[in-house]
Protein backbone atom coordinates (compact mmCIF):
# COMPACT_ATOMS: atom_id res chain seq x y z
CA UNK A 1 0.00 0.00 0.00
CA UNK A 2 1.14 3.55 -0.86
CA UNK A 3 1.59 5.68 2.62
CA UNK A 4 -1.34 8.05 3.65
CA UNK A 5 -2.34 11.02 1.94
CA UNK A 6 -0.82 13.75 4.54
CA UNK A 7 -2.93 16.47 5.61
CA UNK A 8 -1.64 20.07 6.69
CA UNK A 9 -1.90 20.38 10.46
CA UNK A 10 -5.14 22.73 11.42
CA UNK A 11 -5.23 25.16 14.40
CA UNK A 12 -7.46 22.25 16.29
CA UNK A 13 -4.39 19.86 16.02
CA UNK A 14 -2.57 22.21 17.42
CA UNK A 15 -4.29 23.38 19.95
CA UNK A 16 -3.98 20.94 22.70
CA UNK A 17 -0.20 20.78 22.59
CA UNK A 18 0.01 24.46 23.22
CA UNK A 19 2.09 24.81 26.68
CA UNK A 20 0.24 26.98 29.23
CA UNK A 21 1.31 28.34 32.91
CA UNK A 22 -0.97 26.11 35.18
CA UNK A 23 -1.83 27.99 37.93
CA UNK A 24 0.92 26.36 40.33
CA UNK A 25 3.27 26.76 37.58
CA UNK A 26 6.56 28.46 38.32
CA UNK A 27 9.23 29.08 35.78
CA UNK A 28 11.16 26.03 36.12
CA UNK A 29 8.17 23.57 35.63
CA UNK A 30 7.33 25.50 32.40
CA UNK A 31 11.04 24.67 31.79
CA UNK A 32 14.29 25.83 30.50
CA UNK A 33 15.73 26.25 27.28
CA UNK A 34 19.36 26.43 26.43
CA UNK A 35 20.66 28.12 23.72
CA UNK A 36 24.12 27.33 22.40
CA UNK A 37 24.18 29.77 19.32
CA UNK A 38 26.38 32.57 17.86
CA UNK A 39 30.15 33.54 17.16
CA UNK A 40 32.05 36.35 16.96
CA UNK A 41 31.31 35.96 13.16
CA UNK A 42 27.62 35.68 13.47
CA UNK A 43 26.53 37.35 16.76
CA UNK A 44 23.32 38.50 15.13
CA UNK A 45 21.91 34.32 14.88
CA UNK A 46 22.42 33.98 18.85
CA UNK A 47 20.00 37.06 19.16
CA UNK A 48 17.53 36.05 16.65
CA UNK A 49 17.15 32.44 18.28
CA UNK A 50 17.03 33.41 21.88
CA UNK A 51 14.30 35.77 20.17
CA UNK A 52 12.07 32.72 19.44
CA UNK A 53 13.17 30.75 22.46
CA UNK A 54 11.47 33.05 24.47
CA UNK A 55 8.28 33.51 22.43
CA UNK A 56 8.46 28.87 22.94
CA UNK A 57 6.92 29.35 26.11
CA UNK A 58 9.39 27.76 28.32
CA UNK A 59 10.11 29.17 31.79
CA UNK A 60 13.17 30.59 31.02
CA UNK A 61 15.99 31.17 28.22
CA UNK A 62 19.70 30.49 29.13
CA UNK A 63 22.66 31.39 26.53
CA UNK A 64 25.83 29.68 25.83
CA UNK A 65 28.35 30.97 23.86
CA UNK A 66 30.48 33.97 22.31
CA UNK A 67 27.33 37.07 21.98
CA UNK A 68 26.60 36.69 25.48
CA UNK A 69 27.07 40.97 26.09
CA UNK A 70 24.84 40.91 22.78
CA UNK A 71 22.37 38.72 24.00
CA UNK A 72 22.28 40.44 27.16
CA UNK A 73 21.90 43.84 25.52
CA UNK A 74 18.73 43.36 23.61
CA UNK A 75 17.42 40.54 26.03
CA UNK A 76 17.99 41.39 29.69
CA UNK A 77 15.59 38.30 30.78
CA UNK A 78 18.06 35.90 29.48
CA UNK A 79 20.40 34.25 31.77
CA UNK A 80 23.78 34.29 29.96
CA UNK A 81 27.12 32.40 30.36
CA UNK A 82 30.28 32.92 28.10
CA UNK A 83 30.46 29.01 27.91
CA UNK A 84 29.83 26.55 26.03
CA UNK A 85 26.90 23.75 26.88
CA UNK A 86 28.89 21.75 29.56
CA UNK A 87 29.72 24.16 31.64
CA UNK A 88 26.24 25.89 31.89
CA UNK A 89 23.53 25.69 34.39
CA UNK A 90 20.98 22.99 34.11
CA UNK A 91 18.29 22.66 31.08
CA UNK A 92 14.98 20.69 29.65
CA UNK A 93 16.82 21.05 26.24
CA UNK A 94 19.44 22.36 23.86
CA UNK A 95 19.33 24.31 20.70
CA UNK A 96 22.70 24.22 19.01
CA UNK A 97 23.97 25.89 15.98
CA UNK A 98 22.24 28.59 14.61
CA UNK A 99 25.64 31.19 13.26
CA UNK A 100 27.97 28.79 15.17
CA UNK A 101 30.78 29.25 13.22
CA UNK A 102 34.02 27.71 14.82
CA UNK A 103 32.84 26.96 17.66
CA UNK A 104 29.29 24.85 16.71
CA UNK A 105 31.41 21.52 16.81
CA UNK A 106 32.24 21.60 20.64
CA UNK A 107 28.93 22.97 21.55
CA UNK A 108 27.58 20.18 19.68
CA UNK A 109 29.43 17.75 20.90
CA UNK A 110 28.63 18.96 24.53
CA UNK A 111 24.66 18.90 24.33
CA UNK A 112 24.78 15.50 22.85
CA UNK A 113 26.60 14.35 25.87
CA UNK A 114 23.50 15.41 27.96
CA UNK A 115 20.20 13.87 28.74
CA UNK A 116 17.74 16.59 27.73
CA UNK A 117 16.60 16.58 24.12
CA UNK A 118 19.00 18.57 21.35
CA UNK A 119 17.42 20.71 18.76
CA UNK A 120 20.52 20.53 15.68
CA UNK A 121 20.62 23.92 13.04
CA UNK A 122 22.62 25.10 10.82
CA UNK A 123 26.01 24.91 11.45
CA UNK A 124 25.44 22.47 14.22
CA UNK A 125 24.00 20.42 10.61
CA UNK A 126 27.48 21.36 8.62
CA UNK A 127 29.06 19.46 11.97
CA UNK A 128 26.93 16.41 12.15
CA UNK A 129 26.57 15.72 8.84
CA UNK A 130 30.64 15.67 8.52
CA UNK A 131 30.01 13.02 11.70
CA UNK A 132 27.41 11.30 10.56
CA UNK A 133 24.72 9.37 12.43
CA UNK A 134 27.43 7.87 14.58
CA UNK A 135 27.55 11.18 16.27
CA UNK A 136 23.99 10.43 17.63
CA UNK A 137 24.27 6.86 18.85
CA UNK A 138 24.71 7.29 22.12
CA UNK A 139 22.04 9.58 22.46
CA UNK A 140 19.71 9.02 25.63
CA UNK A 141 17.18 11.87 24.69
CA UNK A 142 15.45 12.44 21.43
CA UNK A 143 17.55 14.48 19.15
CA UNK A 144 15.67 17.23 16.44
CA UNK A 145 17.08 18.29 13.26
CA UNK A 146 15.62 21.12 11.10
CA UNK A 147 17.68 21.75 8.26
CA UNK A 148 16.36 23.65 5.41
CA UNK A 149 16.82 21.55 1.62
CA UNK A 150 20.63 22.18 1.05
CA UNK A 151 21.70 21.05 5.08
CA UNK A 152 19.00 18.29 4.23
CA UNK A 153 21.30 17.08 1.00
CA UNK A 154 24.82 17.19 3.31
CA UNK A 155 23.22 15.11 5.90
CA UNK A 156 22.19 12.50 3.45
CA UNK A 157 25.73 12.35 2.07
CA UNK A 158 27.15 12.16 5.72
CA UNK A 159 24.66 9.19 6.12
CA UNK A 160 25.29 7.73 2.73
CA UNK A 161 28.75 8.39 1.89
CA UNK A 162 29.45 10.23 -1.29
CA UNK A 163 28.76 13.63 -2.34
CA UNK A 164 25.53 15.44 -0.93
CA UNK A 165 22.53 15.17 -3.87
CA UNK A 166 21.45 17.67 -5.35
CA UNK A 167 18.62 19.20 -2.72
CA UNK A 168 15.49 18.64 -4.46
CA UNK A 169 12.63 20.82 -3.28
CA UNK A 170 9.57 19.55 -4.35
CA UNK A 171 6.82 18.90 -1.74
CA UNK A 172 6.59 14.88 -2.87
CA UNK A 173 10.36 14.42 -2.63
CA UNK A 174 10.95 16.07 0.63
CA UNK A 175 8.70 14.11 2.39
CA UNK A 176 10.49 11.28 1.54
CA UNK A 177 13.96 13.33 2.38
CA UNK A 178 12.72 13.74 6.21
CA UNK A 179 11.32 9.65 6.44
CA UNK A 180 15.16 8.81 5.49
CA UNK A 181 16.71 11.21 7.04
CA UNK A 182 14.79 10.69 9.96
CA UNK A 183 15.71 6.84 9.69
CA UNK A 184 19.02 6.81 9.23
CA UNK A 185 19.86 9.50 12.12
CA UNK A 186 17.00 8.05 14.48
CA UNK A 187 15.96 11.88 14.87
CA UNK A 188 12.89 14.21 14.82
CA UNK A 189 13.83 15.79 11.29
CA UNK A 190 11.87 19.26 10.69
CA UNK A 191 12.66 19.78 6.47
CA UNK A 192 11.70 23.30 5.94
CA UNK A 193 10.88 25.02 2.83
CA UNK A 194 7.88 26.49 1.55
CA UNK A 195 5.16 23.94 3.14
CA UNK A 196 7.69 21.89 5.84
CA UNK A 197 7.84 18.70 6.31
CA UNK A 198 8.70 16.53 9.56
CA UNK A 199 9.18 13.09 10.48
CA UNK A 200 10.07 11.44 13.22
CA UNK A 201 12.21 7.80 13.58
CA UNK A 202 9.03 5.79 14.92
CA UNK A 203 7.08 6.63 10.93
CA UNK A 204 5.38 9.58 12.17
CA UNK A 205 4.57 12.72 9.73
CA UNK A 206 3.33 15.73 9.74
CA UNK A 207 3.24 18.29 6.66
CA UNK A 208 2.94 22.37 8.05
CA UNK A 209 1.85 25.01 5.24
CA UNK A 210 1.16 28.29 7.47
CA UNK A 211 3.93 30.74 6.57
CA UNK A 212 4.53 32.66 3.93
CA UNK A 213 6.94 33.40 1.25
CA UNK A 214 8.22 36.48 3.03
CA UNK A 215 9.89 33.81 5.36
CA UNK A 216 12.68 33.14 3.20
CA UNK A 217 14.83 35.97 4.64
CA UNK A 218 18.02 35.82 6.76
CA UNK A 219 17.33 34.85 10.38
CA UNK A 220 13.94 33.09 9.60
CA UNK A 221 15.00 29.68 10.24
CA UNK A 222 17.39 30.85 13.70
CA UNK A 223 13.85 32.05 15.39
CA UNK A 224 12.43 28.65 14.42
CA UNK A 225 14.57 26.84 16.08
CA UNK A 226 14.70 28.76 18.97
CA UNK A 227 11.00 28.67 18.90
CA UNK A 228 10.73 24.84 18.67
CA UNK A 229 13.99 24.08 21.41
CA UNK A 230 11.45 25.99 24.01
CA UNK A 231 8.54 24.08 23.02
CA UNK A 232 10.83 20.59 23.14
CA UNK A 233 12.09 22.79 26.99
CA UNK A 234 8.61 22.70 28.03
CA UNK A 235 7.77 18.87 27.80
CA UNK A 236 6.15 18.51 23.97
CA UNK A 237 7.29 15.32 22.47
CA UNK A 238 9.70 15.63 19.61
CA UNK A 239 7.39 15.50 16.70
CA UNK A 240 4.95 17.91 18.20
CA UNK A 241 7.66 20.10 19.17
CA UNK A 242 8.61 20.39 15.29
CA UNK A 243 5.04 20.50 14.05
CA UNK A 244 3.94 23.05 16.51
CA UNK A 245 6.93 24.98 16.44
CA UNK A 246 6.33 25.34 12.19
CA UNK A 247 2.98 25.61 12.28
CA UNK A 248 3.57 29.17 15.06
CA UNK A 249 6.45 29.46 13.20
CA UNK A 250 4.23 30.17 9.59
CA UNK A 251 1.33 31.86 11.70
CA UNK A 252 3.79 34.73 12.99
CA UNK A 253 5.23 35.40 9.63
CA UNK A 254 1.56 35.81 7.94
CA UNK A 255 0.77 38.36 10.64
CA UNK A 256 3.81 39.73 10.44
CA UNK A 257 3.35 40.60 6.59
CA UNK A 258 0.39 41.74 6.98
CA UNK A 259 0.96 44.48 9.03
CA UNK A 260 4.23 45.22 7.18
CA UNK A 261 5.98 43.97 4.12
CA UNK A 262 9.07 43.28 3.64
CA UNK A 263 9.36 41.38 6.93
CA UNK A 264 12.57 41.03 9.63
CA UNK A 265 13.17 37.65 11.20
CA UNK A 266 13.07 39.47 14.20
CA UNK A 267 9.75 40.51 13.64
CA UNK A 268 8.52 36.98 13.14
CA UNK A 269 9.57 36.56 16.40
CA UNK A 270 7.51 39.42 17.38
CA UNK A 271 4.23 38.07 16.12
CA UNK A 272 4.55 34.67 17.83
CA UNK A 273 1.17 34.16 20.10
CA UNK A 274 -0.80 31.64 21.53
P1 LIG B 1 16.48 29.10 6.95
O1 LIG B 1 16.67 28.58 5.58
O2 LIG B 1 17.17 28.30 7.98
O3 LIG B 1 16.76 30.57 7.10
O4 LIG B 1 14.92 28.96 7.29
C1 LIG B 1 13.99 29.65 6.49
C2 LIG B 1 12.61 29.60 7.09
O5 LIG B 1 11.72 30.27 6.20
C3 LIG B 1 12.04 28.20 7.24
O6 LIG B 1 11.16 28.15 8.34
C4 LIG B 1 11.28 28.00 5.93
O7 LIG B 1 10.24 27.04 6.05
C5 LIG B 1 10.75 29.38 5.66
N1 LIG B 1 10.61 29.61 4.22
C6 LIG B 1 11.62 29.76 3.33
N2 LIG B 1 11.15 29.92 2.09
C7 LIG B 1 9.79 29.88 2.20
C8 LIG B 1 8.71 29.98 1.24
N3 LIG B 1 8.96 30.17 -0.07
N4 LIG B 1 7.45 29.88 1.71
C9 LIG B 1 7.21 29.70 3.02
N5 LIG B 1 8.19 29.60 3.97
C10 LIG B 1 9.45 29.68 3.56
MG1 LIG C 1 19.12 28.40 8.71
Amino acid sequence: LPPAPVTALQEQDVAGLLPRPAAESDKYRRGVVGVAAGSARYPGAAVLAVAGALRGGAGAVRYAGTAAEEVVRRFPEVLVTEGTPGGAGRVQAWVVGPGGGEGAGAALAEALASDVPVLVDADGLTELARLGPDALRDRTAPTVLTPHAGEAARLLAGALGGPPPPADAAAAARLATARRLAAAYRATVLLKGSTTVVADPGGGVRVNATGTPWLATAGSGDVLSGLTGSLLAAGLAPLDAASVGAYLHGMAGRDAAERRTPITAMEVAEHVRF
